[in-house]
């Protein structure tokens, strides 16, 4: 699509159309910002925009000609797209895009343009470039050769190093507003008003976080799942939470979003604790629950256990850790804060 039809990135996107309108473009951009509001729909705009065959006169693409119906397609001949592969064994994605990769592109890039202009690079998740990768990109980033854009996109540009950073322009994409997200998903994901609130809730500002979770299953246990992660009298439960360790543990996919619904829901008990009205809260069907949550675990111990999810979950998906054992760990703490809270309490 072309950038004009990206939508609610209207500050992150103005200075960029400025610059196609002025024929000022930088040689290389770094979009920058969480998953899934609009960071590829806008770097394949702007590709769209670079290798249309009649762009506009804000020089924005015309969305219709062979050139940008290619560049959608990821077909066109002038448009190199850097990614993570599809691992041999059918298990996903490879962790990292390849050194393998950079230098067939420098390969292509080295010969002349197919359409005798412009050329763009889009390297998605360009954090999965590891040191090596990323210093043999440095050099073409250095002297890309005339008319050759680079598109980097990032959700974790805080792991890119910072020669690569310090080459590239950065658009800052934000979280997208609530309302904004409840809106598109309804109409993209045909979901009831009600649903696609909860899940813009839950998709903390991004489009494509949750359509994710309009797919997973994990949202049917919601409730379930909150109830038995955050128990009062969680030890009568910590089979029940083994079981779900073991669960979770063998299918690594939906870990995410079983971090971020006790995230969510750790948070929702600190709006509560700080007065805002229940529709404020990601669960707001739950609101009761929450409050009485809420005046059970004071703030340190919410804040404590937002921390632990966060070093946990870091810990797992970066994949320093045996998932099942970690997650029981922090179940066991779950529960024995909850038990000391309690005894604070009672003491
Ligand atoms: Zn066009």
């Amino acid at each position: 699509m072309p950038l004009r039809d990206v939508e609610g990135q209207y500050s992150a996107l103005e200075g960029l159309k400025r610059a196609l309108s002025h024929h000022r473009l930088h040689h290389a951009y770094l979009f920058a910002g969480p998953h899934g509001v609009g960071k590829a729909l806008a770097g394949f705009g702007l590709a769209q925009a670079l290798l249309c065959d009649g762009p506009r006169a804000d020089g924005d693409g015309c969305g219709a000609c062979k050139g940008c119906t290619r560049v959608a397609e990821r077909q066109h001949p002038d448009l190199h797209v850097l990614e993570r592969l599809e691992r041999a064994d059918g298990k996903g994605l490879e962790a990292q895009i390849k050194i393998d990769q950079v230098r067939q592109l420098q390969k292509a890039l080295a010969y002349k343009s197919f359409e005798g202009g412009r050329r763009v690079v889009v390297i998605e998740e360009a954090e999965a470039m590891n040191p090596s990768t990323a210093n043999a990109l440095l050099k073409t980033l250095e002297e890309p050769g005339e008319e050759t854009f680079f598109v980097l996109i990032s959700h974790a540009a805080h792991r890119l190093l910072p020669t690569i950073i310090s080459r590239c322009q950065r658009v800052r994409f934000s979280p997208l507003p609530r309302e904004f997200v409840a809106e598109k998903l309804a109409a993209l994901g045909e979901l009831a008003p009600a649903q696609a609130e909860l899940l813009a809730g839950l998709a903390e500002g991004s489009i494509g976080k949750g359509l994710a979770l309009a797919e997973s299953g994990l949202l049917a246990d919601r409730v379930a799942l909150i109830e038995a992660a955050d128990d009062p009298d969680g030890l009568q439960r910590i089979g029940a939470l083994s079981e779900l360790a073991d669960k979770l543990g063998r299918d690594k996919g939906e870990l995410p979003l079983f971090f971020l619904l006790l995230r969510t829901w750790y948070r929702d008990l600190m709006l509560v604790q700080a007065g805002l009205p229940d529709d404020r809260l990601v669960h707001h069907d739950l609101a009761a629950r929450a409050r009485a949550r809420a005046v059970q675990i004071p703030f340190d111990a919410l804040d404590h256990r937002l921390k632990l999810l966060a070093s946990t979950e870091r810990d797992i998906l970066q994949g320093n850790a045996n998932p099942r054992l970690f997650l029981e760990r922090l179940f066991v703490h779950l529960v024995d804060d909850a038990r000391a809270g309690r005894a604070g309490r009672a003491a």
